[in-house]
């Protein structure tokens, strides 16, 4: 007899994905509902870049590609990288690999890097993929307190470093937070890693969405990457572009590591899909400005209505907002997250994302109707209790 109890590893049991899960379920029983929940763009890919994956279809370019990705690909990231941080085009010490989305480039970067009993530390609140991460490879997963500003510093990293951590990850712009990390901030944390001897990763998949308060004078959001090439720089087009499904992502950095992953991908991914590698090549002269100030207005908007009723950490970039449930509702985010269900607004509760459960995230990428009429009823939830 097949029992899954002692079929499955401890490994899968300590997973949990049960709280972004039940916020669909519950929301899948309202009837029009303003839903704030969702984590990905609501525009439609740039026409250019769907011209260029039904070309790519077409010319029959759908076998493998190289395991790192298309050489035109890895050609224009290397690009990108030299253009935004300032690395050496052709220095033979850093490389770039494509990936399967962002969470290839994470899931490949803790399996070259974490052994059982290391350690690994991330942001709390976060991106549900990190904490997974310790399972999937058996390392220690240690959480760095970021309340209530959501900065990840090196002052509130430094003590939880130990001879045993490998692996920091730090995302801005961040999830759930939408929170921006300065230059300065980057440069101290990237300073910390590297006095330590630790792998810096940076997730930068929110990046082109980073707005006017916070972009260099590239127009570019702040990144480590600007102060070093020793650590991980990992970006994806899902969000940039709104193609979440076409699962495209990359990593920039040392050679031996992406060599490594390299390795991992070859025998685990095999290579990320080649339709939406040829598309994305496209992207390269695509402007998304426009909709990046659509963004803007849509995160001030958030500010506006939400701001004079609870603490909201400004968020400067990505497309999210997690405010705290105001002290006076006596409420968990997962209480006020039900509560925003009976004004028919589907919101996900801080826990998900956090050691704590006094927030909650909300995703501004929806029109802008929707998304007045889901922030006046947050506020009516708040005011008529
Ligand atoms: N990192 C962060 C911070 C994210 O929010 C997400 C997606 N929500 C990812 C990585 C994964 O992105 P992808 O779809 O490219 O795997």
């Amino acid at each position: 007899m097949i029992d899954p109890e002692t079929l499955l590893s401890s490994r899968a049991m300590q997973i949990d994905a049960s709280g972004i899960r039940r916020a669909f379920q519950l929301g899948a029983k309202l009837d029009n509902p303003i839903n704030l929940s969702i984590g990905q763009p609501h525009f439609p890919v740039p026409d250019a870049l769907k011209d260029a994956a039904i070309k790519a279809i077409r010319e029959d370019a759908n076998g493998y590609t190289l395991t790192s990705g298309h050489p035109s690909l890895c050609d224009s990231l290397r690009d990108s990288i030299a253009k935004d941080l300032g690395w050496p085009r052709d220095d033979a010490s850093i490389d770039v690999m494509v990936t399967s989305g962002t969470s290839g480039a994470l899931i490949l970067a803790a399996w070259v890097l974490l052994d059982p009993e290391d350690e690994l530390i991330i942001p709390d609140p976060n991106f549900v993929i990190y904490p997974a991460l310790g399972p999937m490879t058996g390392a220690k997963v240690v959480s760095c307190n970021t309340y209530p500003d959501f900065c990840m510093t090196a002052e509130r990293l430094e003590p939880l470093i130990t001879e045993k951590t490998k692996l920091v990850i730090i995302n801005s712009p961040g999830n759930p937070t939408g929170v921006v990390l300065s230059d300065g901030q980057m440069r101290d944390v990237a300073a910390l890693c590297r006095d330590r001897g630790v792998m810096l990763l940076s997730d930068e998949i929110y990046d082109l969405f980073t707005y006017s308060s916070m972009r260099d004078e590239r127009g570019r959001s702040p990144s480590p990457g600007n102060h070093g090439r020793d650590m991980l720089i990992v970006r994806g087009f899902g969000k940039n572009y709104g193609c979440t499904g076409w699962r495209l992502g990359y990593a920039a950095g040392p050679s031996w590591l992406i060599h490594q992953m390299s390795k991992f991908q070859q025998y685990s991914f095999v290579c990320a899909p080649s339709m939406a590698q040829h598309a994305v090549i496209a992207a390269n002269g695509v402007d998304m400005s426009g909709i990046v100030a659509e963004y803007e207005s849509k995160r001030n908007m958030v500010l506006d209505i939400l701001s004079p009723l609870m603490h909201v950490a400004i968020p400067d970039g990505a497309f999210y907002a997690f405010p705290e449930v105001p002290g006076s509702l006596g409420m968990t985010g997962t209480q006020f997250t039900e509560r925003l269900l009976e004004h028919n607004v589907i919101a996900i509760p801080g826990g998900v994302f956090s050691d704590r459960d006094t927030h909650f995230r909300i995703s501004y990428a929806t029109d802008d109707d929707r998304l007045e009429t889901g922030l006046r009823a947050i506020a009516k939830a708040v005011q008529t209790h």
